[in-house]
């Protein structure tokens, strides 16, 4: 199994819009690894894990088919990671397509967002199947099977996490989120994992309520070990950056290498 990054930024990218922080003053300096869009993974080439507003650049970048998708997971509704007016790219009269559709799970929240969107342009079409997740709720993919997990995000949303299990391996998909809420761990804790993605969007700073900063990715690596959940060739990898950590590729990578965590990048393929 193949898990491709796509993107490894943040909601605001990095450089980002409008900033003139000196991270993103010396990522258009450097370019190469230090340049971040938002975040996305593709697993194998028929499991998508989110649809951010960058997704056109990424099919550009990488030569990726994005028909050849046939699940669409939704962790939430927030802008960096559902941009819901390129999904109508694929409506009759602008794509020619598969006739099949793209199974779409998402919260309600995603859901309505995605329907209002297609609501403007004419109606849901066949083209998309819309799916609601119940959290803890196992749902049958095409592709494999996935657990939505209650997320520590926002407030005012059920955002999820998932586990997914594809091609006998078992990955837990852990962003956004702060440190994750205690009923998560209780339904984690006894999962044999081969691939664990976590967040650090805030980097060093003092916070880990919505998002993780480099002390409780290290944590929530203890807590795994701790568990016993990590197989013999765990891979542990770290993204969705925002460039308000102040951190670059390389001071990342500082950070967590020693800890055997390896900092992602946009492209990156990790191989199961
Ligand atoms: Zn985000
Ligand atoms: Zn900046
Ligand atoms: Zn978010």
């Amino acid at each position: 199994m193949k898990v491709r990054f796509l993107g490894t930024a943040a909601f605001e990218g990095i450089p980002s819009l409008f900033c003139g922080c000196a991270l993103c003053a010396k990522a258009k300096q450097i370019g190469g690894k230090e340049l971040r869009t938002r975040t996305s993974v593709m697993i194998d080439d028929d499991l998508k894990v989110d649809f951010p507003p960058d997704t056109l650049l990424h099919m550009h970048r990488d030569g990726i088919d994005l028909d050849q998708v046939k699940d669409l997971l939704f962790t939430h509704s927030h802008s960096d990671h559902l941009y819901a007016e390129d999904l109508v790219a694929r409506f009759p009269g602008y794509a020619q397509a598969q006739e099949r559709p793209i199974h779409v799970y998402g919260n309600d929240i995603t859901l309505a967002k995605i329907r209002q969107v297609f609501e403007a342009n004419g109606g849901v079409k066949d083209c998309y199947k819309l799916h609601r997740l119940r959290t803890y709720e196992k749902v049958e993919l095409q592709t494999g099977t996935a657990v939505p997990l209650l997320a520590a995000h926002d407030q005012n949303e059920t955002c999820h996490l998932y586990y997914i299990e594809k091609n006998d391996k078992a990955i837990f998909y852990g962003h956004d989120s702060g440190k994750f809420p205690e009923e998560t761990w209780e339904w984690l804790k006894d999962k044999k994992l081969d691939l664990v993605v976590l967040e650090c969007t805030v980097g060093k700073v003092d916070y880990w309520k919505s998002h993780m900063n480099v002390d409780a990715v290290l944590e929530a690596k203890a807590r795994m070990e701790q568990y016993g959940m990590l197989n013999a060739d765990a891979r542990i990898v770290v993204t969705h950056f925002s460039h308000n950590g102040g951190l670059s590729h390389t001071d990342l990578c500082g950070i967590f290498e020693p800890h055997g965590i390896e900092v992602a990048y946009d492209g990156l393929t990790v191989e199961l």
